[in-house]
């Protein structure tokens, strides 16, 4: 059998047995009232881990499908203010441009958003605004809260992805302001890859666009989920929606508030470590913004190769990620999202502290030692 290695990744995640055993079941009806009554567990779930109460539907694609959904249905032709600070901001601005007016307020990568620049854009007129509220590619977090309040006062659409948070960190969608929202099944969830859920308001209903794409149409999505028993528009990927049921329902079982805990230790365990090795973490925080709970970034020092440190941690059965784009050789990073434990934590420090000092990095302390501390 082949060597199935522990990913350690910002998406995908190790999939728990459950729910990948629910996929080898005898295909079922989408029509049915037994799909119906699954697609409605998932809703059921999710809301409370979007922290809303409007309406979500499950889309057939990853968090990408997701993203497009949201900009298609209500950006079409408006001016769009794009906040970017990584690679998914950035993607959100791309997709943007293929719709509708887009002006990216950038700010270096996992370097604090430019707030004054959003504001200066709402005067100027923006109508929706894009946010990634967990930036994965940098390790970031985003103050969605206040990118919220600024988009109520100046009337716009707020779209955040909350991809890599939602299901693993505190995620307040009506609370925020937050008016379209949607997560990806890879990542905080530990479901399979392949689907997305998107979480859309009143406010956002209002604002409806009339020219709408055909498969990613949100108003038939609405049309379907309010038929009896509740649809979606076209065939979904029937075996991933009973996969993602079942990982909702243990995340039901372990409870929100003591998931988001558990991401918040085991990411405080690779934080202190990095900090005993004597290697920054790669975001520059400001007060507005913090590290990540659900990945870490982390800068490599001087002559460490990405490709020898992830090859040797590889061989050691784990799977950590590097860095994207302009960041590629300059930052590594490891995901905490999911069903993480603290033994995966661990191995994993183990495997990169091991890594470092073979290529030659003298650690300044010992990051286990300290990882333990937190996780004791
Ligand atoms: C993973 C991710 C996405 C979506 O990527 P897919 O490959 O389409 O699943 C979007 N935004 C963020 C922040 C992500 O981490």
């Amino acid at each position: 059998m082949e060597h199935e290695s522990l990913l350690m990744l910002p998406g995908p995640v190790p999939v728990p047995e459950r729910v990948r055993m629910v996929m080898m079941r005898q295909a079922i009806n989408h029509r049915g009232s037994e799909f119906g009554g699954i697609y409605a567990d998932c809703v059921r779930i999710l809301k409370p881990l979007f922290g809303t109460t409007a309406d979500i539907f499950i889309l057939s694609g990853s968090g990408t499908a997701a993203m497009e959904a949201a900009i298609a249905n209500f950006g079409r032709d408006r001016k769009i203010a794009a906040l970017v600070n990584g690679k998914f901001g950035e993607r959100l601005y791309k997709i943007s441009q293929r719709y509708g007016t887009a002006i990216e307020i950038g700010s270096p990568w996992g370097t604090p958003l430019n707030l004054e620049g959003l504001e200066a854009q709402l005067e100027g007129g923006a109508e929706m605004i894009t946010l990634v509220h967990n930036e994965t590619s940098a390790g970031i977090k985003n103050p969605a809260e206040e990118v919220g309040r600024l988009a109520r006062k100046y009337g716009a659409l707020f779209v955040m992805d909350g991809i890599t948070s939602i299901g693993g960190d505190v995620v307040q969608t009506d609370a925020w302001g937050v008016d379209v929202a949607f997560v990806g099944s890879q990542k905080c969830l530990a479901a399979p890859a392949g689907l997305s859920a998107v979480a859309v308001n009143h406010r956002a209903w209002d604002c409806l666009c009339e020219k709408r794409p055909y498969y990613l149409d949100l108003a038939s999505y609405r049309k379907s989920a309010g038929n009896m028993p509740m649809e979606t528009p076209y065939t979904p990927a029937v075996a991933l929606v009973l996969a993602l049921r079942e990982a909702l329902l243990i995340i039901e079982e372990e409870g929100i508030a003591a998931r988001i805990e558990r991401h918040r230790r085991l990411s405080e365990a690779i934080r202190v470590a990095a900090r005993a090795w004597g290697l920054p973490l790669f975001p520059v925080l400001d007060e507005k913004h913090t590290y990540s709970n659900t990945v870490t970034a982390i800068r490599y020092p001087a002559g460490i190769k990405d490709s020898e440190m992830r090859g040797r941690v590889k061989k050691m059965g784990i799977e950590i990620a590097g860095g994207q784009d302009q960041l590629k050789g300059k930052i590594f990073r490891i995901g905490s999202m999911g069903a993480v434990n603290a033994p995966e934590i661990l191995a994993t420090l183990a495997a990169v502290e091991h890594s470092l000092r073979k290529l030659g990095y003298l650690v300044k302390d010992n990051g286990i030692e300290a990882a333990c501390e937190v996780l004791s």
